[in-house]
């Protein structure tokens, strides 16, 4: 079966250009993918698609007839999307199946190949509105990502904008986030550092895996007068005392048994940069699927 890889993150973090990148880097090996895009209001997708939800919902249109904002708009549209998802499913199980039996014919006299076109896929990219919460917190992105992951093996690609995630209070926030993620949609995760060209990701894996460095850091911006360059010293944070400082050492804990759940790569999509990696983490993730949410998925349905 195909692995269904699905890329989330805050706007901006980078999902349609990370998605380009491995969509080329599987074109370049010959693992031809099955790309679809759910963001209903991307102005061009830099990418081929095979299903693309501006095909079937306009979403200016959406807004306009329904009277709503631009966040509004999209998540009507997903909905609109969502109701067709047996005929999406329909369309992938097309092209997942295995190859029909070989038939004689004039243009394949020996019938000991499959005609080309029916190549199996092994990859389907998603990419997502650039809005996370419609995705993530809808129930169409829901219906969409269940109806995903009950037929194919199916992973989350969280992107992060690593130059935008150095201070301590934003990477702590981020790092929350992908946690909330990781529980609502029980999928396994790979957490991608993107943009490494712009910024190291030597600093991130470093904070999940020793939190010790992590809470010298949060000295470190707080000496500076710094803290998150919003709340000011105020000499309570990391040192153990006051309320931010024992949240954060609870926090700490919790994280690090979420960290252990994760894996991690740092990736440029602008350059191409650990995109190997990142395959490496598909197959591990893909193997997990199977062996642990897959058996949790079907006791739950
Ligand atoms: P999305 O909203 O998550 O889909 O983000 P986009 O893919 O549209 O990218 C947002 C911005 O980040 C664009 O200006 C991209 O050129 C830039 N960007 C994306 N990936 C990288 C990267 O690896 N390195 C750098 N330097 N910029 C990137
Ligand atoms: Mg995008």
């Amino acid at each position: 079966l195909p692995v269904a890889i699905v890329c989330v993150g805050m706007a901006g973090s980078g999902k349609t250009t990370f998605m380009q990148r491995i969509n080329s880097n599987l074109h370049s090996r010959k693992q031809i993918p099955y790309v679809i895009n759910l963001d209903p209001a991307v102005r061009s997708v830099p990418f081929d698609s095979n299903i693309d939800i501006r095909d079937s919902v306009n979403y200016k249109e959406v807004m306009r007839q329904y009277n709503l904002g631009p966040n509004g708009g999209i998540l009507t549209s997903l909905n609109l999307f969502a109701t067709k998802i047996d005929q999406i499913l329909g369309l992938l199980e097309k092209r997942t199946a295995p190859p029909p039996p070989p038939v004689p014919s004039a243009a394949n006299p020996t019938h000991n190949r499959p005609p080309p076109q029916h190549k199996p896929i092994k990859h389907i990219l998603v990419d997502t509105p650039g809005q996370i919460e419609v995705f993530v917190w809808s129930a169409s992105g829901d219906i969409l990502l269940n109806a995903l992951a009950s037929s194919y093996p199916t992973v989350i690609a969280y992107i992060i904008d690593t130059p935008r995630t150095t201070s301590t209070s934003t990477f702590m926030s981020n790092m929350l986030y992908a946690c909330s993620i990781l529980y609502k949609t029980k999928l396994p995760m790979i957490l991608v550092f993107n943009k490494t060209d712009a910024q190291d990701a030597a600093f991130a894996k470093e904070w999940m895996t020793d939190f010790e460095a992590f809470q010298a850091a949060l000295r470190n911006e707080e000496e500076g007068g710094s803290f998150g360059g919003v709340e000011g010293g105020n000499g309570t944070m990391g040192g153990g005392s006051g309320y931010m400082g024992s949240l954060l050492n609870s926090m700490s804990l919790v994280l690090e048994e979420f960290y252990r759940h994760l894996s991690v790569v740092g990736v440029s999509s602008m350059t191409g940069d650990g995109i190997d990696e990142f395959f490496d983490s598909v197959q591990e993730k893909k193997e997990e699927f199977v062996r642990d949410y897959q058996p949790e998925l079907e006791r739950r349905r």
